[in-house]
């Protein structure tokens, strides 16, 4: 098969290259212990030996494993003890889960303008705001508000960031979140982890996550005099297996992702009107981003790598302003909830210019995934390849 032909089957699952019977040891373990239910057994879970591991690997206090990051950032924004109808400022460009978690959790979300790196603008965010969503999107460490009491760090597309003071993405505000889809950097299908520091908060979500309950594993579930109400995000030990072989990887994807990203810096297309944007040490390379001129060439771009059957994405869709949910405010209840809460003095979004800049800013970006995997050869060989096509546009 030619290297385009298999570049352009690869589509972003990193992990799932990873994925291989000979080192599946943590499912093998699950299946021959015949208990998939993570509180079935007073042993130590594979679930548990998963948080474990990344607590780890994260340097993270607290680790709990549920279905997937939409879960994990219902659990944190609920955690915090809100109000129904409290706003919760979010970037305005990030995948519609962010608005859906808020909303679901009976809040109000509030899309911020971007800064040029598309990261939430903190300067816009109004003196008393309690909960803010920051996403490192693209693996991209975006810079934490100061002064917010409950900032939660959406690293879906960020696992194994870093900030600048070497701290992982996810521990540095009050929870983070990290998500094992498919199209992550890591992943059992579906999967989330949730961080914090907190260690009373933690116990707050492990209660939430299991029907309110204090359960004690191998028993059945018990309820305090005082307890909530809760839902049911527990995992099961087969997905936790695979997420545990998953982890096991991050560190060579990390390094591989790292190296083909340099190759790809070097084979940049020689042209002022595709700048690569700069990406900082702690970043994950999930992608080379440019950004374009205009949005022709972008386009113009677009259609050459669709015409080789090049892997590229853009990030247009990320676009929260113009989502129809949150554009025509959309709900399943009758009376509209929780749109209807949302105190009527406060602005519903937060923009210099109605986000003109942001939505510039998105149209001019392109995005082209790297190949953890490929051999040092093949990257280069890719690389070359990709610039070839962005040359001739
Ligand atoms: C994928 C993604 C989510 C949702 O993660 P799931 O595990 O699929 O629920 C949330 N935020 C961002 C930025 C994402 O990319």
């Amino acid at each position: 098969m030619t290297l385009d032909k298999r570049l352009g089957q690869r589509f972003l699952p990193y992990g799932a290259n990873y994925l291989d019977w000979d080192d599946m040891s943590e499912l093998r373990h699950a299946i021959e212990h015949r208990v998939l239910f993570r509180y079935q057994t007073e042993s130590e879970s594979v679930a548990s030996l998963l948080e474990r591991r990344a607590a780890r690997a994260l340097s993270a206090p607290h680790v709990l494993a549920v279905h997937n990051a939409t879960e994990a950032l219902r659990l944190a924004l609920i955690s915090t003890r809100p109000r129904v109808g409290d706003l919760v400022h979010i970037p305005a460009v990030t995948f519609v889960a962010v608005a859906g978690a808020v909303l679901s959790s009976g809040l109000v979300p509030v899309p911020v303008d971007v800064d040029e790196d598309l990261c939430l603008d903190a300067s816009l965010l109004p003196p008393g705001a309690r909960r803010v969503i920051v996403a490192h999107m693209e693996g991209a460490v975006a810079p934490l508000p100061a002064s917010v009491p409950y900032v939660v760090e959406d690293c879906a597309q960020a696992f194994g960031a870093r900030f600048p003071d070497g701290r992982h993405a996810g521990t540095r505000g009050y929870a983070g979140v990290f998500s094992f889809h498919h199209n992550k950097v890591l992943t059992s299908g579906e999967g989330g982890l949730l961080v914090t520091g907190d260690r009373a908060a933690w116990e707050v979500m492990r209660r939430y996550h299991d029907h309110g309950s204090s359960r004690v594993p191998g028993h059945y579930p018990t309820w305090a005099d005082d307890a909530h109400y809760g839902e049911n995000f527990v995992t099961s030990e087969e997905v936790a297996a695979i997420q545990a072989q998953q982890l096991r990887h991050l560190p060579e994807i990390l390094a591989g992702l790292e190296r083909h990203h340099t190759i790809a810096l070097e084979e940049a297309p020689a042209r002022p009107d595709m700048r690569v944007l700069p990406r900082a040490e702690g970043d994950v390379k999930v992608s080379v981003r440019f950004r374009l001129e205009s949005r022709e060439l972008r386009d113009a771009a677009v259609a050459a790598l669709t015409q080789r059957s090049l892997p590229y994405w853009t990030l247009d869709k990320y676009f929260l302003p113009q989502h129809p949910v949150l554009a025509g405010r959309r709900s399943l209840y009758a009376d509209g909830f929780p749109w209807h809460l949302a105190p009527a003095d406060q602005p519903r979004s937060l923009s210099r210019d109605g986000f003109a800049r942001t939505r510039d800013l998105l149209d001019r970006t392109l995005c082209l995934p790297l190949s953890p995997e490929l051999p040092e050869e093949e990257q280069v060989l890719a690389a070359k390849a990709l610039r070839h096509v962005l040359e001739s546009v």
